[in-house]
């Protein structure tokens, strides 16, 4: 008979095998699995009291706490629907994703409460607001004291299909309204155990959650590592400082994080801690870095670098990179620019990168494809939007918009969004590769190349960029360093100077609103607005 792939039975796993081991960190606390399980069982028994049944809708407004990580099994275990939401919304954002997930309870974080607080009149479902930390002066219900009045005996589950839909994530909304994701147990179970397997996920590591659990890159790690066995680190704020001291403290060893994030780790070890002491034997980041970038981290940090990439609709993630063991003989040159590359379709997907026609691109390292994915982490669906849906899945396929070429060793290398692609006198131009190139310049921190209007070539790639503190650099310099590095119609040929760059929760670069300004301000309607 077959075992329902339902994600429960992770946390069952690690209760039964390492119930006495230590499962979670969080602010100075330690609770052992079997802690964290009791805790599991009076949420569920709670939600249940507050009259919460299977396919309801539980949103959660928190950064990486314990409360957040219990919330993923005490919300499953009622066969109810997680509804993670990103912390760095406005409150109508929260109007929107409440009231259009039919969200029935939601858990807010104490620092978080003031951006519910102005629209709560507005939320036409929300039932109960559960505030999580210390509330005193808040005027809703205070979790630990509701908590507490719950046993810690085993919740009696309801029949959950491995079919049945486990979470709403909306996505990051880079580039538009963020959709509702419908995403199965199946989905998040079969992603967990192939991304376990390409991380090498076991009981021997301590995972430091940087990445937030609300954006499904982050949402993978309760998964993989509770159902191995090893231990969360959980970690309110990511900042450098926090990180390296945690790194040391708890002997972390594996972190995902996106590659500013990253970025500014390297910073901050180049100025501060010159010998850290670590026992991290992986760093992973969902984004395409430059080559120079994977090098300094493997060699400076001695961190092995891991890139994925996926998206909300695919669990998220469906390729990984790697150098294969009969290549390893290459120079590390090259090792490096391979691992710089997205990579090689994970176990249980199939990625192709196909023409407008459906036809897969050949292996020349330069005809650009859209990337095309058909995988158990797939979605069931656009909660309420079948039309995006029909969009996004054809024939089986989900349609990725983004833009990848292929290498002779079957590499997949993401060059672009579709979006953020630049057409410059009928060529392409990946604002990625160009940004790479910015990248090797001492003086640049950070920088996003966007489509600016052109009067002959249509568009033509214009650079924002943040400075280093402490180093200088003129945009003259910055259109000569890109014009001796770059094909001379791939070359910026401006420069904006700016002191931050628009980002979403996970660390990325929201291009589309540094695109729409830019166009907006030189009295155009844009491509994209
Ligand atoms: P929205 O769909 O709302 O605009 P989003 O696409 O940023 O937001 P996510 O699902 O969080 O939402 O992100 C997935 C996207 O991130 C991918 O479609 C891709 O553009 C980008 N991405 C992920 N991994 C990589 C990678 N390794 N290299 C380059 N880009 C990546
Ligand atoms: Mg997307």
């Amino acid at each position: 008979m077959n075992v329902p792939l339902v994600l429960t039975h992770f946390l069952d796993r690690a209760v039964s095998l390492y119930g006495e081991k230590v499962g979670v960190i969080y602010e100075g606390r330690e609770l052992t699995y079997k802690q964290l399980n009791d805790r599991v069982n009076q949420l569920s028994h709670g939600l249940a009291d507050l009259g919460v049944k299977k396919g309801d809708r539980v949103a959660y407004l928190a950064p990486n706490t314990l409360e957040m990580l219990e919330g993923f099994y005490g919300v499953f275990q009622l066969g109810a629907v997680m509804v993670p939401m990103n912390i760095r919304l406005k409150p109508d954002d929260y109007v929107f994703i409440l009231n259009h997930s039919e969200s029935k309870v939601l858990f807010v974080d104490q620092e978080l409460y003031h951006l519910i607080a102005p629209v709560r009149n507005e939320l036409k479902t929300v039932e109960h607001i559960i505030v999580q930390g210390k509330n005193d002066d808040i005027d809703e219900i205070a979790y630990d004291d509701w908590l507490a009045q719950y046993p810690v005996t085993p919740f009696e589950r309801p029949q959950i299909d491995e079919n049945d839909v486990c979470s709403l994530l909306y996505t990051s909304g880079t580039t538009g309204n963020p959709k509702g994701v419908m995403l199965t147990h199946r989905n998040n179970y079969l992603h967990a155990l192939s991304a376990m397997h390409h991380l090498r996920v076991s009981d021997r590591d301590v995972y430091l959650h940087i990445l937030p659990m609300f954006h499904v890159n982050g949402w993978g790690a309760p998964f993989y590592y509770t159902a191995n066995g090893a231990t969360h680190v959980c970690l309110r704020k990511a900042i450098p400082e926090m990180i390296f001291d945690y790194i040391q403290k708890y002997k972390v060893t594996v972190m995902h994080m996106a590659p500013t994030v990253l970025n500014s780790l390297l910073q901050y070890y180049e100025q501060n801690v010159p010998t850290v002491e670590h026992n991290v034997r992986v760093v992973i980041a969902g984004s395409a870095p430059p080559p120079a970038f994977v090098t300094r981290v493997e060699k400076e940090l001695g961190w092995e670098f891991i890139q994925v990439y996926g998206m909300t609709e695919s669990s998220p993630l469906s390729l990984v990179s790697t150098v294969r063991s009969h290549l390893r003989h290459l120079p590390m040159k090259e090792q490096y620019r391979m691992k710089a590359k997205a990579g090689y379709a994970m176990i249980g997907c199939e990625v192709k990168v196909v023409d407008e026609y459906g036809q897969e691109v050949p292996h020349d390292g330069k005809t650009i494809g859209e990337v095309i994915v058909r995988s158990n982490g797939v979605m069931a669906g656009y909660w309420k939007n079948s039309e995006a849906t029909m969009e996004a899945i054809r024939n089986g396929w989900l349609h990725t918009g983004d833009m990848a070429t292929v290498d002779e060793y079957g590499n997949i290398d993401i060059v672009d969004r579709k979006k953020d692609i630049i057409i410059s006198g009928g060529e392409n131009i990946s604002s990625i590769e160009v940004e790479g190139v910015l990248y090797e310049h001492p003086a640049v921190l950070e920088a996003a190349v966007i489509a600016a209007p052109h009067e002959k070539w249509g568009e033509t790639p214009h650079a924002f960029v943040v400075v280093r503190p402490g180093k200088e650099v003129t945009e003259q310099e910055l259109i000569a360093f890109s014009r001796e590095r770059l094909a001379h119609f791939k070359a910026i040929t401006g420069v904006t100077f700016v002191n931050e760059l628009p980002k979403t929760a996970s660390g990325k670069i929201q291009k589309v609103h540094l695109r729409n300004e830019y166009w907006k301000a030189h009295g155009k309607a844009g491509r994209y607005v």
